[in-house]
């Protein structure tokens, strides 16, 4: 399986800057060691992926409502991602954690609707400073890996600290190489020989300075890039960072 380096668009870009940014992308992204997604604001995803068609290139949501449809103002379903071109979706992601209050058991329903819709989900993990400083790190990353992932599970799981997101700092290739390992162990322990099939991104200040060493890091089966994945440049040198054996 080939990594696969996501861009989280977050809440920037209007859709002139957007279709200027996957045109860039569409036209240099050759010859790649890994598969790209781009995850736009909900409002230019369509036209994103109406852009993309045709083109490797995948397009996912940041997130979706558990439930197919019904009355959730302002909500949007796992289906209506679909049913606008995405293929996969960004779930749990630390400042939905925080922003909106999400639990575990949120995040894996939404999992489960995101699933039975045929997208596949990217489930975020990762501890926050205090409780990395408290040597909580790998417990709180178990708890949230064994809550926020239904039975049958697929698709990828992010390890993101967050207090790595969007600060420019990382932890050391032990710290990652430790946690992204006793992830593994833990998808092959819950899904048998499924689990060995789960991506395990990285995310936190992934940049084209350090993609190279955070790529070839043991069982970094990619990256979810936020603030670098904003400039076709940046996303693309990450992208060409992927080492060719993976
Ligand atoms: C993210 O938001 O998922 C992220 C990793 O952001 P950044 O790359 O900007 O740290």
């Amino acid at each position: 399986m080939l990594p696969l380096i996501a861009g989280n668009w977050k809440m920037h870009l209007l859709r002139e800057d957007a279709i200027r940014l996957v045109s860039a992308l569409r036209a240099q992204a050759t010859s790649l060691a890994c598969e790209l997604l781009v995850c736009p604001p909900a409002t230019v995803l369509a036209d994103v992926a109406a852009h993309l068609a045709g083109s490797p290139i995948m397009v996912g949501g940041q997130d979706c409502h558990q439930a197919p449809f019904g009355p959730h103002t302002g909500d949007i379903s796992a289906p209506m991602l679909r049913d606008a071109g995405a293929s996969w979706v960004i779930l749990g992601h630390s400042e939905r954690r925080s922003d909106h209050h999400e639990s575990d058991a949120l995040v894996c329903a939404k999992a489960k609707a995101a699933l039975a819709a045929g997208l596949k989900p990217v489930v975020c993990v990762g501890e926050t400073q205090a409780e990395r400083e408290a040597g909580q790190a790998e417990r709180i990353v178990s708890i949230q890996l064994a809550h926020s992932l239904p039975d049958g599970f697929s698709g990828a799981v992010a390890y993101e600290p967050v207090w790595a997101i969007g600060s420019g700092r990382t932890p050391t290739e032990t710290e990652i190489a430790g946690m992204h390992s006793l992830i593994r162990e833990a998808l092959q322990a819950r899904f048998g020989a499924a689990g060995a099939t789960i991506r395990i991104l990285y995310g936190g200040s992934v940049k084209p300075e350090n993609a190279e060493s955070l790529l070839a890091i043991p069982e970094v089966s990619g990256a979810l890039v936020g603030g670098a994945s904003l400039k076709a440049e940046s996303f693309l040198a990450i992208a060409r960072a992927v080492p060719s054996n993976h």
